[in-house]
């Protein structure tokens, strides 16, 4: 890596990411398929890597959140079934046709849209219906009184011409959640899913292809809802106590450099809002790491990053491109070292944590300009940087 490349840069482990890939098909056997979750540029690890590394693997499906996404990967040589997990405007349904990428119909106003849409261009779009089993997001109400009329309606949007209904699928609220009342909500989930599947499939005369629910939480915890395909998406990654329970590596590491170290006496007032103050002679380093890049500010005085020589405490206010930590105490720390943010020495789990939050939220606010630096056996494979050079 070229020195002007170590400013500060996540190091994503392809070599991690297949480990975790494998560990998670052999928990789901043979028949079950394995659709990779890459949306929001695959959890901030890049989703045209992480995609062609899936697609190398044997991965049968992707999931992406829009059509730019989808376009993203088609760009760049994804040839793999990827699903549309939220709405594409119809006017985009063309390209999805062109392109062969699978949307999800999540009512009757949007089958009927993309129904005509598809017509007019003369060509058939294959979609996945979504089943809103009480997550209240996206998807046809099939709770209770709502029943016969889902039924009703994605029976239509499976008849609808243009239209190629694929697969259907639910998507769980607490799945990931221990308790008895999680577990039921779960079970309750899963069993309407499979209720209004069965019945769509009585009404049509034939069986979706595809018939998948299980998030992460769900892989792990209720290997009844596989179905026919897997949808995991944080567990690839690497985190969270699913990851940690079947042994999984995290995939990123965030790492920065040491840019300055200066001694100052005690008592000295440390950067905006003089929020800190050394009780004595402090050896305080600088790191080119703010919340630009990702740091949440509220870790302030409260998170630790991790040297060669232990943890180093953040001191004072975490700015926008730099924060100070103290190095007192660990000479063979030097200017130009080494840090992590957060890996395998320095657990996400615990920094989301502290921030109030799960680690999804600081994979995915790691910003363009922390160079993704692609490790595959320990070597460099190769690097990305997402500014407008
Ligand atoms: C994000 C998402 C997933 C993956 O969720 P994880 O908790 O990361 O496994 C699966 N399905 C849908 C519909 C999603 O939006």
């Amino acid at each position: 890596m070229k020195s002007t490349l170590r400013r500060t840069w996540a190091e994503i482990d392809l070599s991690a990411l297949s480990y975790n890939y494998n560990k998670i098909r052999e928990l789901t056997g043979g028949d079950v398929k394995f659709m990779g979750v890459v949306k929001a540029d695959a959890y901030g690890h890049g989703a045209v890597m992480i995609a062609r590394t899936l697609q190398e693997l044997g991965a049968d499906y992707l999931a992406v959140s829009s059509i730019d996404e989808a376009m993203e990967l088609r760009y760049n040589g994804i040839t793999m079934p990827v699903l549309i997990l939220g709405h594409t405007p119809m006017e985009q349904v063309d390209r999805l046709i062109c392109f062969n990428i699978t949307q999800a119909v999540t009512c009757e106003a949007k089958a009927r849209e993309y129904s005509s849409a598809a017509v007019e261009y003369g060509g058939t779009l294959k979609v996945h219906i979504k089943v809103d089993t009480g997550m209240s997001r996206l998807g046809y109400i099939c709770e209770g009184d709502y029943f016969e009329h889902g039924i009703r309606g994605i029976v239509d949007a499976c008849n609808m011409p243009g239209l190629d209904a694929e697969g259907i699928f639910t998507h769980f609220a607490v799945s990931d959640e221990d308790g008895e009342e999680c577990s039921r909500y779960t079970e309750h989930q899963f069993k309407l899913f499979n209720d209004v599947a069965d019945a769509v499939e009585r009404e049509r005369g034939c069986n979706f292809r595809l018939r998948h629910c299980a998030n992460t939480g769900a892989t792990v915890n209720y290997p009844q809802t596989h179905l026919d395909m897997v949808r995991p998406g944080i567990l690839l990654y690497g985190y969270g106590e699913h990851a940690k329970a079947l042994g999984l590596r995290p995939v990123m590491t965030m790492k920065t450099t040491v840019s300055t170290i200066k001694i100052y006496p005690a008592d000295t007032k440390i950067s905006y809002g003089l929020t800190y103050t050394t009780d004595e002679t402090a050896r305080i380093g600088v790191i080119p790491y703010g919340y630009a890049d990702g740091f949440f500010r509220c870790l302030s005085n409260r998170y630790s990053v991790m040297t060669s020589e232990g943890a180093a405490p953040v001191r004072g206010r975490i700015c926008m491109d730099m924060s100070m930590i103290d190095l007192t105490g660990k000479p063979g720390v030097g200017v130009g070292d080494v840090v992590e943010i957060f890996g395998p020495d320095n657990p996400i789990e615990e920094m989301a944590k502290m921030a109030g939050t799960i680690p999804y939220e600081i994979v995915c606010a790691v910003s363009k300009r922390v160079h993704r630096i692609y490790m595959s056996d320990g070597n460099v494979v190769y690097s990305e940087v997402m500014l407008r050079l």
